[in-house]
């Protein structure tokens, strides 16, 4: 799934890429939704790297903020010191998320760092409540939350768990369905029942592992990654909610990918109903790729235990709250809300989506076209009918991005595996700031990339 340069340097790199032997294409610079590359070449960003870049390349606001804070001052410890970026970040996420519950802000360097750190203050959080035989994670399969060992546990994003299964993952986490409806859903069934029953099965895993010693339930608001935009079914996420009310489990709702404004509401969670989660995790969009920061927003529940407890979140990272990158998340917050870009996102997403589907929506191995907002999915299936995969040697997903690439427009790819079935998908997540006729861009280069596709397959 690398996008390879044709004519690679004679020359070994020192830096280790993903790939051993392909080197992927090198970029240049960056403006707006444009990237351009060393060959001169340039590729209309439709995913933003992994749906990172919210406000599009190259903003000079943000920079300017990047490099205002380096002259005043480029680091401190936050054991002992704190900056007015970190301040303000922490403030302007906390305007937005009091409504929900959430009081405090706590920032790291990546989103697999801010799942681990959700798993964490949730275990503090029992422990300090005098339940500390609260000890498991039950979490969904076809979710992805990150690399590190507790983000890895609890994801199901096979081939990169695989080879470290059972001996770096923790042995303490099951996994329960998806909400995916494409799949999962039955014919004779409504939404509303399809939730309930995912809801059932979340209660029935809790009895048979014992409520409680559930820590937290952890899932992805709007499944991304190994999912491609599963958007839950009606009342799903309420269901979910008062089941671990019930048990005192802890709810974590992992928005690193669908969060900041992605899905059409700054929290993707705002549109599933009477939702407060526990624990929220925040990643790609709070810093736009500007920077790297990602953070946990936390209940004020959990709060009020830790601080009549220890007084005190029991870990830390050198980097967490770095200035600079609470400066560049600060930075890109006020432009998404300055520039209404969440409202934005919600109307060009509409269009993104109805234009989609006009084109590619009776395509003959489009299997399903949906999402929410600007985080939209393509699941590609061999037989629409049956719905039946591709095999994964057909690599279909690389070949959609290889062939939209070499027309000059950047996609997602990806494959999942959910109960042995294989699917492969494009995600589509342009910048917020995007234009109609970037829109219309967009959708004219994929259909052109997936005709070439479907026809080399004929
Ligand atoms: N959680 C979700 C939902 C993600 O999509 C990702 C990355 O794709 C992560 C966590 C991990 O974030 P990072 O790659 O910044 O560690």
């Amino acid at each position: 799934m690398t996008i390879t340069n044709a004519q690679p340097e004679e020359r070994e790199p020192g830096l280790l890429h993903r790939s051993l032997i392909e080197r992927p294409q090198k970029v240049i610079s960056g403006l707006g939704i444009y990237l351009t590359l060393a060959d001169g070449s340039r590729i209309l960003d439709g995913c933003c790297g992994a749906a990172v870049s919210v406000i599009g390349h190259g903003n000079k606001q943000v920079q300017d903020a990047i490099m205002q804070q380096y002259a005043s001052i480029e680091y401190v410890h936050t054991m002992a010191y704190t900056t007015s970026s970190a301040e303000e970040l922490a403030d302007a996420l906390i305007e937005l998320s009091k409504p929900f519950g959430l009081t405090k802000a706590y920032f790291v360097c990546s989103g697999s760092e801010a799942v681990d750190a959700a798993m964490k203050l949730a275990r503090q959080y029992h422990v300090e409540n005098g339940q500390p035989q609260r000890k498991r994670f039950v979490a969904r399969r076809q979710a992805y939350h990150g690399n590190t060992i507790g983000a890895m546990s609890v994801s199901s994003n096979l081939p990169r768990k695989i080879p470290y299964d059972g001996v770096l993952t923790l042995d303490n986490v099951s996994f329960v369905s998806p909400a995916y409806a494409y799949r999962g859903q039955r014919d004779a069934e409504t939404e509303e029942q399809y939730a309930a029953r995912l809801v059932q099965e979340l209660d029935d895993e809790f009895q048979q592992v014992g409520p409680e010693t559930v820590i937290a339930f952890v899932a992805e608001t709007v499944g991304g990654a190994t999912a491609a935009c599963i958007t839950p079914p009606k009342g799903y996420f309420e269901g979910v909610r008062k089941v671990c009310d019930r048990y005192g489990i802890l709810l974590i709702l992992d928005e690193i990918m669908c969060g900041s404004g992605r899905t059409g509401s700054y929290f993707a969670f705002e549109r599933e109903g009477d939702v407060r989660p526990d624990l929220v995790t925040l990643g790609k969009g709070l810093g736009g790729g500007y920077a790297p920061i990602a953070g946990v927003l936390i209940s004020e529940k959990v709060v009020h235990v830790l601080k009549r407890g220890s007084a005190s979140f029991v870990h830390g990272h050198t980097y967490q709250a770095h200035p600079a990158c609470c400066a560049a998340g600060l930075a890109v917050q006020q432009i998404i809300k300055r520039d209404d870009l969440v409202a934005k996102c919600l109307s060009r997403g509409a269009l993104l989506e109805s234009r989609l589907r006009s084109v590619l929506g009776n395509a003959k191995y489009v299997g399903e076209i949906r999402g929410r907002g600007l985080f939209l999915g393509i699941e590609f299936v061999q037989d629409r009918a049956s719905k039946q995969p591709f095999k994964p040697a057909v690599k279909f997903a690389s070949r959609m991005q290889e062939a939209a690439h070499s027309r000059g427009l950047a996609v997602y790819p990806g494959s999942g595996t959910v109960d042995g079935v294989n699917g492969d998908h494009v995600i589509l997540a342009p910048p917020l700031t995007i234009t109609e006729e970037e829109v219309e861009e967009i959708v004219r280069l994929l259909k052109m990339a997936y005709d070439a596709v479907e026809e080399a397959l004929v």
